[in-house]
C-alpha cells in the first residue's frame, strides 16, 4: 500500500476534525514530548556527558520540581490550543487548512516550507521582540524566561496569550493563508518542533539556533528570531547587541528589562 492508499482510507473513514485533531496530536507527540524527555533524561542517565556537553554549568540547571512545571504548562497550552482548534472548526464549518483525499505533491510541500520558515521567521521575530517591550514583558513573556537555562519542555512553558501569539500563530498564518494541505502543515509543525526542542534543549546540537536561542535565556536580550536573519539585519545579533549596549541603547547583559 501506498501513503496515497493510506492517506485516502484515512479521509475515508474520519470526520475532518478527527483527522486534523488526532494527527495534529500525533506530530506533537512524536516531535515535541518524545525528544523532550529524551533530552531531560540525558542529564540523569549520562551526567559526565551531559556536563560536557550542556551550554550552561550543572549549578544553573532547574531542579526536577521545575522541569515537572514547565511540562504541566505545555500540556495545558497544547489542550487549550486544541480546544481553540475544535472551536475554530465547529464555528467556520471547516478547517483552515485544506483536508482533501489527495496528498499534496513533493513540490508543494517544498515551497511551502520555504514560505512557512520565511513568514515565520519575520512574524516570530516581531512578535518576540514586542513581547519585550516593559508594557509586555511582565504580563506576557517573562514566564517564558523564567528558565534562564532553558530545557526543552520551556519552550512551550509560556502564557496563553504568548502561545497563541508568538508559538502558534507564526506557524499556522503562513500555511492558513494559502489554504495548504493539513500533511504539508503537519511536515512544518513537526520541524518547527523539533527546531525549538533543540533550540531550548540546553546541549550544544550544533543544530540551528540552540546557542543563540539559549543566550537569549541567559542574558534576556538580543537574539529574538529563529533563524538568526532578522537578528542579522536589525542588529540584534551577538556583535549588534554588543554595540547597543556600547551605544547605550540597551540595558546591561542580564537585565530582564
Ligand atoms: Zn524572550
Ligand atoms: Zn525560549
Amino acid at each position: 500500500m501506498t501513503l496515497q492508499t493510506h492517506w485516502t482510507a484515512i479521509c475515508a473513514t474520519y470526520t475532518p476534525i478527527q483527522i486534523e485533531l488526532t494527527g495534529s496530536l500525533l506530530v506533537m507527540l512524536l516531535t515535541f514530548y518524545i525528544p523532550s524527555t529524551i533530552f531531560i533524561s540525558l542529564p540523569y542517565l549520562f551526567p559526565d556527558w551531559s556536563r560536557r556537553h550542556q551550554h550552561q554549568p550543572p549549578s544553573k540547571q532547574p531542579s526536577g520540581k521545575d522541569i515537572f512545571r514547565a511540562f504541566t504548562t505545555c500540556v495545558r497550552n497544547n489542550a487549550l490550543t486544541a480546544s481553540l482548534q475544535a472551536l475554530n472548526f465547529y464555528l467556520g464549518g471547516h478547517s483552515s487548512l485544506r483536508i482533501t483525499p489527495t496528498l499534496p505533491s513533493l513540490y508543494e510541500i517544498l515551497w511551502q516550507f520555504v514560505f512557512g520558515l520565511l513568514f515565520r521567521e519575520v512574524a516570530f521575530y516581531l512578535v518576540h521582540r514586542a513581547l519585550h517591550h516593559p508594557l509586555l514583558y511582565g504580563p506576557l513573556h517573562k514566564k517564558h524566561h523564567e528558565f534562564t537555562a532553558p530545557i526543552a519542555f520551556s519552550a512551550q512553558h509560556a502564557t496563553f496569550t504568548e502561545q497563541v501569539v508568538a508559538n502558534t500563530l507564526p506557524i499556522l498564518l503562513p500555511y492558513a493563508i494559502i489554504k495548504a494541505h493539513i500533511v504539508s502543515f503537519w511536515i512544518f509543525v513537526g520541524w518547527e518542533l523539533i527546531q525549538t526542542v533543540i533550540d531550548h534543549s540546553g546541549f550544544e546540537t550544533g543544530f540551528w539556533q540552540g546557542k543563540s536561542h539559549d543566550r537569549h535565556h541567559e542574558v534576556f536580550r538580543g537574539h529574538y528570531g529563529t533563524l538568526g536573519i532578522m537578528d542579522w539585519v536589525c542588529g540584534t545579533d551577538e556583535e549588534g547587541m554588543r554595540r547597543r549596549r556600547i551605544k547605550g541603547r540597551e540595558p546591561k547583559e542580564g537585565k530582564e528589562l
